[in-house]
């Protein structure tokens, strides 16, 4: 047994029910119930369309069951139907409703409608409000009634939907929508475009835009009847209904899994950004703003730029590409050449950080890599401008060291200091006279507030300092994992240390970037980066000897003695934590609304292809760039370009299915698809 709230209802003078907490009446009695016949039965050209229906059975859904009105008229116009066409149709009427009447109260409104008497007295021997749903065979005229006691849009989203659809017309009463708000709300449009046919009609007593612009976002082509002003006369609420809505159903009823989802509202063009985290996420997109014209305020919690995973000596940055082209290469494909126009523009204007662009070699140091790389020259799905298959001979001359394997080969690949390439787009970015870097900022708390806007705490030295800010932009690294606001992305946290080792005669020449199970940069300030160790949920940024000493054997191990090194030689360490995803990709852009979201897409759990082009619930002006992994480098020129698009309402530089592979609502979504959410 469940509890089911019931309905307060009070009865006007001429016996019409009233809901005191809506301050609305049930249906209008005035002209008997013309009115309900007029826009609610033949709106939807009941019972002319029951002739040329082609299937066996008919399906009405209704939202907010009331009184039963809606359902006596109609299962009298099919009562009568039935008769004059001996057709075997069925008829099934599935109706919602929040807060039943009671027994009593239900038969004294029914009893306005002595001519529907025999039915109204079936329905109420029957009217029962001990479950959750109470279905009702009127076997004899072959119509079933079935009354989901839930919220409409709860109610639609339990029901299970054949691939064409279940429903062929609906009632959509409810409380009028400035009365009764709750109830009209996107997810009940979006549940009716699930369960909708082709095709399918509906009505509703109300022109509301809500109304109108929900069910026309949901794939509903909508217009406006006017009813004959004569039965208006001199009511109020009549005049206000002397127009109701009709839709027809003419959205799509399936699409791609997931691709399909748009995900991202296209935002208003803004003029202030801040953004929270000093490191490369955060100087991409200050540059990439301010390019654009948006004034920007980038807080840093450290006295300097580039203090945390930006912070070492030497970084790589290549592409990470599979044999096929899948989701993680593409992305990391196009990542790199954005990246490298980047920093070459950079050079190219001025601005100086240590480089090396002379290529990068993954060693085929064993067997199962050679077979790898075997595939990669067989398929050949990589230009051979960004990666191809070299012998052992070839890989030691274009290394200038003697590697002794063969590799596969990324000729414009290379290595850049990262604090220095952070100062360089930052200093650009400030060039441009529309970002201001503000430092020992740390940020403590973040409220939304109404208009779109966020109130952020920040705390210098002992003062804390509060700003309402129009886009707020986390770019907070592996402190992600620390913001409230960032609590429902699954990140994690990898620790990694690199070891700076002092260069020899034996490796001094070397000119690329060799990579193994770890990496080996060229000399920069007579100094070689080696690494990196790998320690998930370890948080530890203290560097450890047993680090060093495992950088030094690993790169033993896969490429021998190379750079004749011992513990000796290391002349300092860094250990830094990378933000990571589950499935190895950032995330970036506006943050999902998670409820919303489970309210919306509930149903992928029961069919993870159906898919509706409405814009996901997102959290307005609240985005993140985070989760880059080792691989920021390679990726957060095109992430910011991407998050400038959004916050400029521009093109996006990546398709639809790219959009949704970054995305942060992209992990609820696909955990709603394995009902785990
Ligand atoms: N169709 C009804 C009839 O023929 O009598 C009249 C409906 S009356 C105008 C609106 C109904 O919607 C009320 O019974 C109310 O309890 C119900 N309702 C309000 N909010 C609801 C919600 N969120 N979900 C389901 N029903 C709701």
């Amino acid at each position: 047994m469940v509890q089911i709230k019931t309905a307060k209802v009070s009865f006007n003078d001429d016996g019409t029910p009233f809901s005191a907490e809506f301050d609305d009446i049930y249906f209008d009695s005035n002209q008997g119930c013309s009115q309900s016949v007029q826009v609610f039965v033949e709106a939807n050209n009941i019972p002319h369309v029951w002739q040329d229906h082609s299937e066996d059975s008919f399906v009405i859904v209704e939202t907010g069951f009331g009184t039963g009105l809606n359902f006596l008229l109609t299962l009298d116009r099919f009562v009568k139907f039935k008769q004059q066409s001996n057709s075997a149709l069925t008829l099934h009427f599935i109706s919602t409703e929040k807060f039943p009447l009671t027994k009593n109260d239900l038969a004294t409104a029914l009893a306005l409608w002595p001519e529907y008497a025999k039915y109204s007295s079936e329905l109420l021997s029957h009217y029962d409000l001990q479950e959750e749903q109470l279905t009702v065979s009127f076997a004899d005229i072959d119509v079933s009634l079935t009354i989901l006691f839930s919220d409409s849009t709860k109610a639609l989203a339990s029901l299970n939907i054949p691939g064409q659809g279940l429903v062929d017309c609906f009632y959509l009463d409810g409380f009028s929508p400035v009365k009764n708000p709750e109830m009209w709300n996107k997810g009940l449009f979006l549940q009716l475009a699930r369960i909708a046919k082709k095709n399918a009609t509906l009505a509703t007593f109300t022109v509301a835009g809500i109304v109108r612009r929900g069910l026309e976002e949901v794939g509903f082509k909508v217009s406006k009847l006017a009813h004959d002003k004569a039965d208006i006369q001199n009511n109020e609420r009549l005049a206000e209904k002397s127009q109701s809505l009709t839709a027809t159903f003419k959205g799509l009823r399936k699409g791609k899994p997931l691709t399909g989802f748009k995900v991202r509202e296209k935002v208003e063009s803004s003029k202030h950004a801040t953004i929270i985290g000093g490191g490369l996420a955060s100087a991409c997109v200050a540059l990439a703003l301010a390019k654009k014209g948006i004034q920007v305020t980038l807080l840093c919690k450290d006295e300097n730029l580039a203090q945390g995973a930006s912070s070492n000596a030497i970084g790589a940055i290549y592409p990470l590409l599979h044999q096929n082209k899948d989701t993680i290469s593409n992305f990391y494909q196009l990542g790199f050449e954005r990246s490298l126009t980047l920093y070459q523009d950079l050079l190219a204007q001025g601005y100086k950080f240590s480089h090396g662009f002379n290529g990068l070699i993954e060693v085929s140091y064993k067997e199962a890599l050679v077979k790898r790389q075997a595939v990669f020259a067989k398929n050949q799905v990589w230009p051979e401008n960004l990666i191809q298959a070299i012998t052992a001979q070839q890989v030691n001359d274009i290394s200038g060291v003697g590697v002794n394997h063969p590799g596969l080969y990324m000729p414009r690949a290379g290595w850049v200091c990262p604090p220095e390439v952070v100062n360089a787009i930052t200093q650009a970015a400030i060039d441009t006279g529309k970002v201001k870097v503000k430092t020992k900022r740390t940020l403590v708390a973040i409220k939304a507030l109404e208009n779109d806007r966020w109130l952020i705490t920040t705390q210098k030295g002992q003062k804390q300092e509060q700003k309402q800010v129009q886009n707020l932009i986390l770019c907070t690294g592996a402190d992600s994992l620390q913001i409230d606001a960032l609590n429902d992305l699954p990140l994690s946290i990898v620790r990694g240390q690199v070891s700076q080792m002092k260069t020899n005669e034996k490796i001094n020449n070397l000119k690329t970037v060799l990579c193994h199970k770890g990496y080996l940069t060229p000399v920069n300030n007579s100094v070689h980066c080696i690494g990196a160790t790998f320690d998930k949920d370890d948080a530890d940024l203290s560097s450890r000897s047993i680090d060093d000493t495992y950088n030094i054997e690993m790169l033993e191990r896969c490429l021998g003695d190379i750079g004749h090194w011992t513990d000796e030689d290391v002349i300092t360490s860094k250990a830094r934590l990378r933000c990571c995803t589950p499935d190895h990709l950032p995330v970036v852009g506006r943050l999902p609304e998670i409820d919303l979201h489970k309210q919306y897409y509930a149903h992928l759990s029961k069919d993870k292809n159906w898919h509706y082009q409405q814009v996901a619930p997102l959290k307005n002006g609240l985005y993140v760039l985070t989760g880059l992994g080792a691989r920021g480098l390679c990726s957060a020129p095109l992430l910011a370009d991407i998050l400038a698009a959004e916050i400029c309402n521009e093109d996006y530089p990546v398709d639809e299915e790219m959009l949704f592979n970054l995305s942060p609502n992209r992990f609820v979504i696909r955990d709603l698809i394995k009902s785990k959410s």
